[in-house]
C-alpha cells in the first residue's frame, strides 16, 4: 500500500507501466551472471545493440572467468574495441575476471558491497546483475531513461544517479524496484525519447505532470505557423524592397551626376574615369614643379652673385697689396746677373 501521496503517485506510475509492459527483461543478452556482468561493464557509454553484436565472439572466446582472468589484454581489446572505452573496458575486465577467480571462486558474488569491489562496476552494474541475474532487488537502476523519465513523471527532483535512486527506493515497493526500471527504459525507448516525448500517445498522458516537457508548439516558439510564415515573407519583401531601391538611389545618384548624358556602360565609365584622374595628376605634377623650378633658379642666382662679389673683393685687395710691395721679385734672376 502506498505509505503518502507521493508514493500514491509513484503507485500509480507503476500500475500503468505494467499494465503497458506486462513482460520486460534486460536488452543485454547473456546465459549467466558472469556474462550478464561483462556485458553491462561494456554497455557504459555505449548501446545495448553495440554490446550485443560484440558479446558472442567475446563469451566464445572467454565462456567464464578463469578463461577471461588468464587472457591477453590485447585480445580482450580486439573484440570490445566497437564499444568504446576498450582499453579500459579491456583492462577492467580481466582484472575483474582475476579478482573473481582469485576471492570468489570463478563465481559473481551475490552482495553489492563484494560486487562494487570489482574493477569497473559500480552500483548501477551491480543493481543489474543483482536484480536480473539473480532476482535481488538491491536498488534500482539508474540509467539515463531512468533518470529522464522519473523526472518527467516528477517521481524525483534529484539530479545524480544516487540521490534519484534513492527518491525512487523511497516512493516504490521492492517487489517493484527490479521490473520498474526495465520498465521505464523500455517507455523511454518506445514513447518517452528525450527530443520526441509522444504525450499524445502515451499510456500515462492523464497521470504525467510532464515535468520540463515542452509541447511541440511551444518548443518550436509561441508564434503559430501561419504568422511565422507571413512574418518570414514580410521580412525577405522588405529587404528585397530595401535593395531594390538603394539600386535605384545608386542608379539615379550616377544618372544626376551624369548630367543630361545617355547612360554608360560600365567598361566606359570606368575607362572615363581612369583618365580623368591621369589628367588630375598631370596638372598636380606640374603645378608642383613651377614652384620648385623657380626657386632652384633663385638659389642658383644668389649663389653666382655671392662668387661674383668675393672675386671682386679678392681682386681689389690684390691691387692694393702691389700697390704697396711694388712689382714680385725673382730670386733667381738676381744670381743670373
Ligand atoms: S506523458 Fe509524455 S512525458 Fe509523461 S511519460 Fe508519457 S510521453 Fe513521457
Amino acid at each position: 500500500m502506498p505509505r503518502n501521496p507521493l508514493d500514491s503517485h509513484a503507485h500509480q506510475i507503476d500500475t500503468a507501466l505494467r499494465l503497458a509492459y506486462p513482460e520486460v527483461h534486460c536488452a543485454l543478452v547473456h546465459s549467466n551472471a558472469f556474462q550478464l556482468l561483462v556485458a553491462t561493464i561494456l554497455s557504459a557509454q555505449c548501446t545495448d545493440v553495440r554490446v550485443n553484436l560484440v558479446t558472442p565472439a567475446l563469451f566464445a572466446r572467454f565462456p567464464t572467468a578463469f578463461e577471461l582472468a588468464k587472457a591477453e589484454l590485447t585480445d580482450v581489446e580486439e573484440l570490445i574495441r566497437s564499444t568504446g572505452f576498450f582499453r579500459a573496458k579491456a583492462k577492467n575486465l580481466v582484472a575483474a575476471a582475476c579478482k573473481l577467480v582469485e576471492l570468489h571462486g570463478g563465481e559473481v558474488p551475490r552482495d553489492l558491497e563484494a560486487l562494487t569491489k570489482l574493477p569497473g562496476v559500480g552500483r548501477k552494474t551491480a543493481n543489474v546483475v543483482l536484480g536480473t541475474a539473480y532476482g535481488i532487488p538491491s536498488g534500482i537502476v539508474v540509467d539515463t531513461h531512468v533518470k529522464r523519465l522519473s523526472t518527467r513523471m516528477g517521481l524525483t527532483e534529484s539530479k545524480t544517479p544516487e540521490a534519484i535512486e534513492q527518491d525512487l527506493i523511497a516512493k516504490l515497493p521492492s517487489e517493484s524496484w527490479i521490473d520498474f526500471s526495465h520498465r521505464l527504459i523500455t517507455h523511454g525507448r518506445a514513447i518517452c525519447s528525450a527530443h520526441n516525448p509522444k504525450c499524445s500517445a502515451c499510456a500515462l498522458e492523464t497521470i504525467c505532470p510532464k515535468i520540463g516537457v515542452k509541447s511541440r508548439k511551444e518548443s518550436a516558439g509561441s508564434e503559430p505557423k501561419s504568422s511565422r510564415e507571413s512574418a518570414a515573407k514580410s521580412r525577405a519583401g522588405s529587404a528585397e524592397s530595401n535593395s531594390k531601391s538603394s539600386r535605384e538611389s545608386a542608379a539615379k545618384s550616377r544618372g544626376k551626376s551624369a548630367g543630361s548624358e545617355p547612360k554608360l556602360s560600365r567598361g566606359t565609365e570606368a575607362k572615363r574615369s581612369s583618365a580623368a584622374a591621369n589628367n588630375e595628376r598631370v596638372h598636380a605634377t606640374k603645378a608642383l614643379k613651377k614652384p620648385l623650378e623657380s626657386t632652384e633658379k633663385k638659389a642658383r642666382g644668389d649663389e653666382s652673385s655671392k662668387i661674383a662679389e668675393m672675386k671682386r673683393k679678392r681682386e681689389k685687395s690684390k691691387a692694393k697689396r702691389n700697390d704697396r710691395e711694388g712689382p714680385k721679385r725673382n730670386d733667381h734672376e738676381g744670381s743670373n746677373e
